[in-house]
């Protein structure tokens, strides 16, 4: 079973080696693209966008 992000609403991890925020990709690794660490529910932090201007 694929883990799919179901929301419209975008998420970020928070990598906890560097800080360095990106958005999470379904369905792929999530490696920081600073330095590489590979972020997981469980090492790094998800922070849901609340910039719903809409
Ligand atoms: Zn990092």
């Amino acid at each position: 079973m694929v883990e799919e992000i179901a929301d419209n609403a975008p998420r970020s991890y928070r990598c906890n080696r560097c800080g360095h925020i990106f958005a999470i990709k379904a369905g792929s690794d999530n490696t920081c693209p600073v330095c590489g660490f590979n972020c997981d529910l469980h090492f790094c932090k998800i922070l849901e966008a609340s910039d719903e201007g809409y």
